[in-house]
């Protein structure tokens, strides 16, 4: 059972009012809020140890790089790599898919092909457009159901020994609803095909292991599992990351450079290229601290708890309806009223101290199946309570009231 209580203390932001309400913030799917121990650690970075890593002699610089190096052993750990130079620090999902999907740049030649869910955020769809583009490889798409589930049967008839690469979510942000990333992954490796999982919605709910899964690349962000923005993940078994070329040439990357020929650094270093962000690698271990210790069993409990009262009671409302049924689903309720737009909505909720999304969430094509423009989506964190469900309730009807 969570302390629901002194979680939120944990959380400085909480206290603030919002227009003059209490904040009730919903929109944990864009990012998550931050515990004082995550912003603890960060201004220790800055007030002791702030220096650049991996090449000084001095102890600040020797003791950054620690800590740097210890976050990394904290992420191998949390998702279980075999080898900490499998996980690369990145600035964020973004640049750990468009770090795969460039080094795929070297590896696809024409008419091959590469699968692509209807479920996914523009993030794990334009690079792999772009990847496409430069070698003449073709992108396939898993459709999805009025549930918004992804459609297996169509999966296998779309696998072949063309396939080279498929990537999906492991959660949706749009909808919450949860893949079989595992059956994915088994049958494109019966193809021979290597997966990507975009674990960006995943992370802040369940933990992945990536050994069990026998996932080829796994991609994360910080900053929606109570870390800062602007430092991520790439998990990669290390026979593919010996595999993909360097991302970004500069300083850290390389073993020698001469004006003749520059040969690359060993795994991790390969991939990260210049001064990374070190204190926000620092405190991406710290945020995985602090949600270990509340403990993701009791976390998945609790907002399970959240995601059937908010739907429950949302429900009741006439005209709302919800996109995104499927009983594999985490704690993400997108939806709409009857003629009303979405957006409006929010902006109604907002005058209320309510943070939720408004829009297409970065992912246009669910909206264009749905044929709607965008949701209203409500998403919940551990930190959130039953109280404030009933708040953003009772805030949707009097926007309907208002709007109607
Ligand atoms: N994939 C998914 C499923 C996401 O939800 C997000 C963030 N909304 C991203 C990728 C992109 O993450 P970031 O902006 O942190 O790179």
């Amino acid at each position: 059972m969570l302390n629901v209580d002194k979680i939120r203390g944990d959380f400085p932001i909480l206290n603030r009012k919002v227009n003059g309400k209490p904040l009730v913030y919903f929109d944990n799917a864009a990012t998550s809020q931050t515990p004082q121990q995550v912003i603890d650690a960060i201004v220790d970075y800055y007030s002791n140890y702030n220096a650049n890593i991996h090449r000084g002699v001095h102890t600040l610089s020797q003791e950054a790089t620690d800590l740097y190096e210890q976050a990394r052993i904290k992420i191998q750990k949390h998702f279980n790599a075999k080898y900490s130079y499998e996980i690369i620090m990145t600035s964020g999902t973004t640049h750990s898919i468009n770090l795969v999907a460039n080094g795929f740049s070297s590896l696809l030649k024409k008419g091959d092909e590469i699968i692509v869910s209807a479920l996914e955020h523009h993030s794990n769809i334009v690079p792999w457009q772009m990847l496409c583009e430069r070698t003449g490889a073709i992108l396939k798409v898993i459709p999805m159901n009025e549930d918004g589930e992804l459609i297996l049967s169509e999966y296998e008839t779309l696998l072949s020994e063309k396939t080279k690469l498929v990537f999906v979510n492991h959660i949706s942000n749009a909808l919450g609803t949860i893949n079989p990333i595992k059956t994915i992954i088994d049958k494109a490796h019966q193809v021979g095909a290597a997966v990507l999982v975009d674990g960006a919605q995943a992370c802040p709910h369940l933990v992945p292991d990536v050994q069990a899964l026998d996932v080829d690349f796994y991609v994360a962000s910080a900053h929606k599992i109570c870390g800062p923005t602007g430092v991520g993940m790439l998990y990669g078994k290390e026979e593919w990351l010996n595999k993909l070329p360097p991302y970004q040439g500069g300083g850290e990357m390389i073993a020698e450079v001469t004006f003749e020929k520059t040969t690359y650094a060993n795994l991790p270093h390969k991939f990260e290229a210049g001064t990374p962000n070190i204190c926000g690698g620092i405190a991406f271990g710290t945020a995985l601290d602090y949600m270990n210790a509340i403990g993701f069993d009791s976390i998945e409990a609790y907002e399970k708890e959240l995601l059937e009262y908010g739907t429950q009671e949302l429900l009741k409302i006439e005209g709302l309806k919800i996109y995104g049924t499927s009983v594999q689903k985490t704690s993400v309720i997108s939806f709409n009223i009857e003629g009303i737009h979405p957006y409006d909505i929010g902006t109604i909720l907002d005058k209320m101290g309510i943070a939720v999304r408004t829009g297409h969430h970065c992912a246009q094509p669910i909206m264009d199946f749905y044929n709607i423009p965008g949701t209203v989506r409500a998403s919940f964190a551990f930190y959130n309570t039953k109280a404030e469900i009933d708040a953003l309730v009772s805030g949707v009807k009097k926007a309907k009231m208002m709007l109607a």
